[in-house]
């Protein structure tokens, strides 16, 4: 088998791992990315979101580092939607010119290699160390052995591998997945002027929590059951009228994003068998809410389902037992935590397990809670970070932390901490606080 060795080896390249990536080879350490997509990005790019969510605190900007870079080579391109990025709910942005753009972004770093179509499929361990990972890309394997691995891949499949305690909800209680997709050809003018004639009545699945953003840059609607009242469905496609789904408009003229519930009381963390009828699911769940819309919304008429995401969504599976657990007290208080590595203002809550609608937690405009730093240390192992969502943290707290610029967030701060246990020979927990966030801040992180 090949080995190699690095500095920093980032398991999953996805959301909160590129960013991991990025900025450990920016503070010097040598530096690889594996994944098991075909592009970097994971739900950022291949899960098509299209909506970042969690810059602001209704007030203020609250995220800017390696994550509010993105947006402005977004915004060079024309490649994102905002209105004013203090008090957006969102910024719409273009998942096909992510992929380019976060390409472009890390071929410039000379530290850091990205393996893509790269599967992790074992962890090297030394007692409670992780010490590196076996990854097989086409039909080769390689060993990588690291100074320190950044787990990244959702799941966290490293620490789970390693040993290291999680929380994974019961199946009767786990937000449901949602595999993202795109229609094209909708007459945009048409469908605002149908809503703002028929204002919703039944679909009142809005967070109440979202209305206190000042802006929204685009289209946004909720769930099918105004337009279904009246409609027959068969028994199969009842689910229509009562799921949770949000229709999003993106950069692009005539086109909307579909987030609509799909495998739902089901873990994605099971494979072959589950895992295929959870990505079938998903798959006929879109193809059915896309033909409703173009039988049922003045404006669908010409309208086609024009992608379905190479990744299906998943809004939670494991989280790592840390060094700290972030609660919804915490989340609450807006917590200022003396290890904070960035800020997060979303309302708290989640989607309920039946896919109907989600529960919310709100903050007051311009309150905002810290994410503390050892909530990314799996408690009992060392030579691993975690960064993404599956940190630690209550369920409850899921709907602010897992947004994906506080998962970019938990990434810049994760690299840049394994950059400078390498450089300063100490491991990750012993990381001195006062040097990573001076660094954090040096490299315009908010802290
Ligand atoms: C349906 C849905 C809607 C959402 N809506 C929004 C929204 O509107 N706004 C918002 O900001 N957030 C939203 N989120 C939340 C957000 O997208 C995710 O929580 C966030 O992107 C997760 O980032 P991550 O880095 O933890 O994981 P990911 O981005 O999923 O990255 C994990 C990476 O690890 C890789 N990986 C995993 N296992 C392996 C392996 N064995 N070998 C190699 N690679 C591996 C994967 O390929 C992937 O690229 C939504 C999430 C879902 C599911």
């Amino acid at each position: 088998m090949r080995t190699k060795t690095v500095d920093v080896l980032v398991a999953g390249g996805g959301t909160a791992g590129v960013i991991a990536g990025i900025a450990a080879a920016r503070n010097g350490a040598e530096t690889i990315i594996v994944d098991k997509q075909r592009c970097l990005g994971g739900q950022f790019t291949a899960g098509m979101q299209g909506a970042w969510v969690g810059f602001s605190d209704k007030k203020n900007l609250i995220v800017r580092g390696i994550a509010w870079e993105l947006r402005n080579i977004f915004k060079e391109r024309n490649a994102i939607v905002e209105v004013d990025p203090n008090t957006d709910v969102c910024f719409l942005y273009d998942t096909e010119i992510a992929k380019v753009i976060l390409d472009e972004v890390t071929s410039k770093e000379p530290k850091l290699t990205s393996y893509l179509d790269t599967a992790i499929v074992d962890v090297i361990t030394e007692g409670d160390t992780v010490v590196g990972l076996v990854v097989l890309s086409q039909s080769e394997l390689m060993e990588i052995r690291a100074k320190v691995v950044i787990d990244c891949t959702g799941d966290a499949l490293v620490s789970y591998k390693a040993g290291a305690p999680y929380e994974l909800r019961e199946k009767k209680d786990i937000q449901p997945m949602t595999l993202m997709g795109r229609m094209c050809g909708i007459d945009m003018d048409r469908v605002k002027q149908y809503y703002d004639e028929h204002p919703p009545v039944l679909d009142t699945h809005v967070p109440p929590a979202w209305h206190d953003f000042k802006t929204f840059p685009g289209f946004m609607h909720f769930g099918l059951a105004d337009e279904l009242k009246d409609v027959e469905l068969p028994p199969e496609k009842e689910y229509l009228r009562n799921w949770l789904g949000i229709f999003t408009s993106t950069p692009n003229p005539g086109e909307v994003t579909i987030n609509c519930s799909g495998a739902i009381e089901a873990h994605s963390i099971e494979g072959f068998e589950s895992r295929a009828a959870q990505e079938n699911f998903s798959q006929k769940t879109l193809y059915d809410v896309a033909e409703a819309f173009k039988k049922y919304v003045p404006g669908f008429e010409n309208s086609y389902l024009s992608a379905i995401a190479a990744l299906l969504g998943v809004r939670e599976s494991r989280r790592i037992i840390g060094d700290y657990k972030v609660t919804l007290e915490d989340f609450q208080a807006a917590r200022e935590f003396e290890d904070s590595i960035g800020r997060g203002a979303m309302p708290a809550g989640a989607h309920t397990p039946d896919g109907v609608t989600m529960y919310v937690y709100d903050l007051e405009p311009g309150d905002s809670m810290t994410i503390p730093y050892r909530c990314m240390l799996p408690k009992g192992k060392d030579g691993i970070l975690v960064a993404g969502r599956c940190v630690s943290y209550e369920a409850p707290v899921a709907n602010c932390i897992r947004c994906m610029p506080q998962c970019m967030v938990m990434g810049q701060a994760a690299g840049t901490a394994a950059a400078i246990a390498v450089q300063k020979g100490t491991t990750v927990r012993n990381v001195d606080m006062k040097l990573l966030q001076g660094t954090l801040k040096q490299q315009d992180v908010i802290l």
